[in-house]
């Protein structure tokens, strides 16, 4: 049963591997050279996702919130792990989530060699390999004083959408459609993060909102930033309710964005922009980094605005 299982819905060719699903272990050969980049992430019923949500979107973003982290070490990817717990197997349910894992992975030249599947509480947790040339991987660590702050995409839409949902921000409904794919159908900036090997100085994917994982950043580098808000990109969308404070918030703090946010030295402002158009993003300078540790963001009349929260939690009550 569980064996038809994998089988039916987990099983596909992996070229890309030396053995993939069926054995004891998958068989990976890594490109010499290489260094692997390894990451985990894991959703759980009613905290990252509701029971109502598809199963196809549950897919897409279990794997695209993994392929986010790699991203944000300038990673290719390679290879994936499943571990899946069910309540019941339900074979339309796993057909239309392989359905939205798969599409995700083929997007991204990814291959899943293996994983766990057991009876649970719905929950998802996937493992990620990938690729990086040594001392090319794009840690949390490299900022430096001066360095322009930069974030691809926009801010903000998933955690508006978000807020939406559970009635904390009244949006039209036309508005809301168009935020809520950012929820539902985040895109991880794979190619970005590729092309950002040898011009970004540090980065980090925005998962958890953009002062919380900016502070990631400039905690590991030892060094603080000035964060313009009027120069945050945002939906169009967006922009009719931010005189709402909790549009704000989703903005600065709102979690799920998965776009990048990265540093790079001002002098390498063209070779940026031409690793965002190489990968088909736009990218947008925010802020910069200062030597004196500490986040300041501040309005369009450089007057500090006040920061009460700097992103999620889980742990927070
Ligand atoms: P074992 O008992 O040796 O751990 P399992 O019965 O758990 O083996 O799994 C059998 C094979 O199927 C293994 O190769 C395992 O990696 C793979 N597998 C199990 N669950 C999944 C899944 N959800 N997705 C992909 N591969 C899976
Ligand atoms: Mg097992």
């Amino acid at each position: 049963m569980e064996f038809t299982l994998i089988a039916r819905h987990f099983t596909r060719a992996t070229p890309g591997a030396v053995l993939g699903v069926g054995d004891d272990c998958a068989l990976l050969a890594p490109s010499p050279g290489m260094q692997l980049a390894v990451s985990t992430d894991m959703l759980l019923e009613g905290r990252h996702f509701s029971p109502q949500d598809s199963p196809a979107g549950l897919g897409h973003k279990s794997l695209a919130v993994n392929l986010s982290d790699l991203a944000a070490m300038g990673a290719t990817p390679r290879w994936a792990t499943l571990a899946i717990a069910l309540p019941e197997a339900n074979d339309a349910w796993l057909t239309a989530f392989a359905r939205g894992f798969f599409r995700m992975a083929d997007q991204h030249g990814i291959e899943l060699v293996g994983g766990d599947t057991t009876r649970g509480a719905l929950t998802v947790s996937i493992t990620v390999i990938g690729e990086v040339p040594p001392g090319q991987a794009l840690r949390r660590d490299g900022a430096r004083a001066d360095d322009d702050v930069w974030v691809s995409g926009t801010l903000g839409a998933a955690a508006m959408a978000l807020a939406y949902r559970q009635g904390r921000l009244f949006m039209e409904q036309i508005d809301a459609a168009r935020v809520l794919p950012a929820l539902y159908l985040p895109t991880p900036r794979v190619e970005l993060g590729i092309a950002l090997r040898g011009i970004a100085s540090s980065a980090i994917d925005i998962s958890d909102g953009l002062l919380g994982d900016l502070g990631h950043i400039l905690e590991r580098s030892q060094v603080g930033a000035v964060v313009e808000f009027a120069a945050l990109p945002t939906l169009p969308v967006a922009q009719t309710y931010l005189h709402e404070k909790v549009a704000r918030d989703c903005v600065l703090a709102g979690g799920d964005d998965y776009e990048l946010c990265f540093t790079a030295p001002a002098a390498r402002r063209d070779a940026v922009q031409a690793a965002a158009q190489s990968a088909g993003v736009a990218v947008t300078r925010i802020g910069r980094i200062a030597a004196e540790p500490g986040l300041t963001v501040i309005d369009a009349d450089g007057q500090p605005l006040p920061i009460d929260h700097t992103g999620y939690d889980h742990f927070a009550a």
